[in-house]
């Protein structure tokens, strides 16, 4: 059965790995890098709880681990694509890296303030 992309104006086929999401690759990625700016903006903005950046870490972690069974599961990507997947999962691994520093410092500020 073929999943066809859900984002309006899309009808790029879904590769079996993203079928539950029923993205294509390009708009799967997209929404990483949007959700991506939208942690770094929310971390950026003000004090976020122990609870919110493990939210976070799960869906980077979860989301890579997916990135990366579709870019090793045998579909066929073209060049282009694999630079847009590589380019996602570096900004995965710097938003982790983000989360990290600005955890540490909240972190590190409670322990001031308590
Ligand atoms: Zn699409």
């Amino acid at each position: 059965m073929y999943v066809n992309c859900e984002v309006v104006g899309c009808k790029a086929r879904v590769p079996q790995e993203l079928e539950a999401e029923k993205r294509c690759v390009l708009h799967f990625t997209l929404e990483l890098e949007q959700a991506c700016m939208l942690m770094r903006r929310e971390t950026a903005v003000g004090a976020c709880t122990r609870e919110r950046f493990s939210e976070m870490r799960q869906y980077i972690v979860e989301h890579g681990a997916q990135l990366a069974r579709l870019a090793t599961g045998g579909t066929g990507l073209t060049d282009e694509t694999k630079a847009r997947v590589l380019s996602t999962f570096l900004t995965l691994m710097n938003s982790r890296e983000n989360i990290e520093r600005i955890a540490a410092r909240q972190d590190a500020e409670r322990r001031i303030a308590g």
